[in-house]
């Protein structure tokens, strides 16, 4: 630290992003991106638009906004589009939670949600999630803060039902609900059907799990008109031009095919369930996810030990060194060849040790 860093960011500790590794050529597991490129037509849009990046981009995203719109049956006042979602979740810890009002979300779920309440200098609350992992609807009811709930959860992939959700919201009339459903399109019930009905909800989504797009950074906010001004104030705050060109223009020939995001999802639920039976014939404990990873454990491994062997194997899956997961890794779905090298790694791991 030098001796110019603000003191109010002496105790800062950073989010640590999953190894993007640049010199061996690994499988990766680890960020719980999607093994299918875009589709040419998305590169092709970014590389036609870029003969006018002299000029700023467009403030308000204005045609990708209709058209995600239109897809998500919400009016263009109700979204807010953003670089990534990240960008959107932070943008509702500024907005949303003061010294009276702390954050409040599950122990064990997304770790940037500690970072951005400690960069934004608001107090957070965290509750355990249950036995079995899941997030207790009850717990929230009422939160007594700003709810983050991620649904699926992560690391956890376990999905609340939108009741259970709505629950929620109900006991917290006063209160921002924030549902961070980055995983959704793998197979939860989003909330975005509920914004008219309840207006203390956020609904985050992100182009980067599902829709192949995670290095364009693109993600957005669905919520009641009310929030969408409120976080408008707050990112016109702060950078006006969050979604560059490329990545708007990319985002609208995503969506244009959006069809084959939607099959790929399928393919990845298809091999998420064929992985989760062959661990589990291994001997591995699983969680039962509804998003593109595993949460898995094998009472004849530790999570770490297991981590570091596939590493040598020249796998990367993620470990997390929290004590209440550490016998655990998430292990990101990809293709069904990917799965098969990653299943027969883990074989010759167990057999070794054996
Ligand atoms: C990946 C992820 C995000 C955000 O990703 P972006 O690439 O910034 O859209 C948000 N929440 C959870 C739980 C995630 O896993």
């Amino acid at each position: 630290m030098s001796r110019f860093f603000s003191r109010r960011y002496s105790e800062l500790v950073p989010y640590v992003p999953g190894e993007q590794p640049r010199n061996r050529r690994f499988l990766k597991l680890n960020t719980n991106e999607s093994p299918f490129p875009p589709l040419p037509a998305v590169a092709a849009a970014a590389a036609a638009e870029s003969g006018r990046l002299n000029l700023y981009s467009d403030t308000g995203c204005t045609e990708l906004r209709a058209l995600l719109a239109e897809r998500l049956g919400v009016d263009p006042d109700e979204l807010m589009m953003t670089n990534g979602s990240d960008e959107i979740l932070y943008f509702a810890f500024m907005a949303f939670c003061d010294e009276e009002t702390p954050a409040v979300f599950p122990d064990i779920t997304y770790g940037f949600y500690p970072v951005f309440a400690a960069t934004c200098r608001v107090p957070f609350r965290e509750i355990p999630l249950g036995e079995r992992w899941e997030v207790r609807p009850e717990a929230y009811c009422p939160a007594g803060g700003t709810v983050f709930i991620a649904n699926p959860n992560a690391p956890t992939g376990i999905a609340l039902k939108r009741a259970e959700i709505e629950r929620i919201l109900r006991a917290n009339p006063d209160r921002v609900v924030v549902v961070d459903e980055a995983y959704v399109d793998f197979g939860a019930e989003s909330c975005v059907p509920l914004i008219r009905q309840y207006g203390n909800l956020l609904v985050t989504q992100t182009f980067s799990k599902s829709r192949s797009m995670a290095g364009a950074r693109l993600g957005y906010g669905v919520a009641c008109r009310e929030l969408i001004r409120d976080l408008n104030t707050i990112r016109f705050s702060f950078h006006p031009y969050n979604v560059n060109r490329l990545t708007s223009a990319a985002g609208i020939a995503c969506l244009r095919e959006d069809g084959y995001n939607q099959e790929n999802c399928l393919l990845i639920r298809r091999n998420r369930e064929w992985t989760a039976e062959a661990l589990r014939g291994m001997g591995f404990m699983l969680t039962d996810s509804s998003a593109n990873f595993l949460f898995a454990r094998h009472p004849g491994i530790g999570g770490k030990a297991l981590n570091l062997a596939l590493r040598e194997k020249g796998i990367l899956v993620r470990h997390f060194s929290i004590p209440r997961i550490e016998d655990y890794n998430r292990i990101t779905v990809g293709t069904r060849e990917q799965m098969e090298t990653l299943t027969a790694a883990v074989r010759s791991i167990l057999e070794e040790k054996a």
